[in-house]
């Protein structure tokens, strides 16, 4: 079962932490203490900030598998966000999170952040099989997606699926690709038990759009199962779909 305090009260630290492109130390320090807790065996910031001049760099965690045979998945989000995001105010009302006032409310990509940590707990709690899971946590998405064009890549391999926390829409559902010639759009179901986050104040979807530059699956998707993934296609459509998408 999702833990609704539990997700409101991460959401909610994590926004009112000032966190602009570039200036992201405070949120990746809060984030690794997160991370140690739900007992990553490997922490680490890369260099991949520095290089554009940020104070802190993408935060890459890994979680061992539990069980064999299973697929290696990523979970990514962003820790950046838009200006105006100091001081924000998140306010509670009708099961819906909004801003008190004159500023962002930095649910982009705050909530996904949050998601991935409370599937994290999940996963824990009820002993749910998985392989390995890498977290990754970029920096200065909003400004051009820097994080993720220097990540230094010996941290993410070995990678079968990517799942990107940040896209709106109806929770607990997400796309396969984005507006590039190399993706078709297709709605498909978030992985469990990311997709039992699908209640309030749960406020993503899933979406794979925004993978990191240098990510690619380490090998083919399995073949299509009952399994949430079986909607998941690596295939590359062309140029058709990559028409359709613009529409
Ligand atoms: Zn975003």
């Amino acid at each position: 079962m999702v833990n609704e305090e539990r997700m409101r009260k991460t959401f909610t630290d994590l926004v009112k932490i000032y966190a602009p492109s570039k200036g992201e130390r405070e949120v990746c320090d809060y984030l690794k203490k997160e991370l140690k807790k739900l007992g990553a065996s490997r922490i680490v910031e890369d260099n991949g900030g520095s290089i554009n001049g940020g104070n802190a760099g993408n935060l890459i965690a890994t979680f061992n598998g539990n069980a064999e045979g299973l697929p290696s998945i990523a979970l990514t989000g962003h820790m950046d966000c838009v200006e105006c995001c100091r001081n924000i105010e998140p306010v509670l009302e009708d099961g819906i999170f909004r801003s008190k006032g004159n500023t962002i409310l930095g649910g982009d990509d705050k909530a996904g952040v949050t998601a991935i940590l409370e599937g994290l707990h999940l996963m824990k709690e009820n002993y749910i099989p998985h392989g390995k899971i890498t977290v990754i946590f970029t920096v200065q998405e909003e400004i051009g997606l820097f994080g993720s064009r220097n990540i230094e890549k010996e941290y993410i391999q070995g990678i079968d699926f990517g799942y990107t926390l940040d896209a709106d829409g109806p929770a607990g559902s997400g796309f396969n690709g984005g507006p590039s010639p190399a993706c078709a759009r297709k709605r498909v179901p978030a992985p469990s038990p990311w997709r039992a986050l699908a209640s309030p104040p749960a406020p993503t979807g899933v979406s794979m759009k925004k993978l990191p530059a240098t990510w690619a699956p380490s090998k083919a998707a399995p073949p299509s199962t009952s399994s949430p993934t079986a909607a998941w296609s690596t295939e590359k459509p062309g140029a058709a779909a990559a028409k359709s998408w613009r529409k």
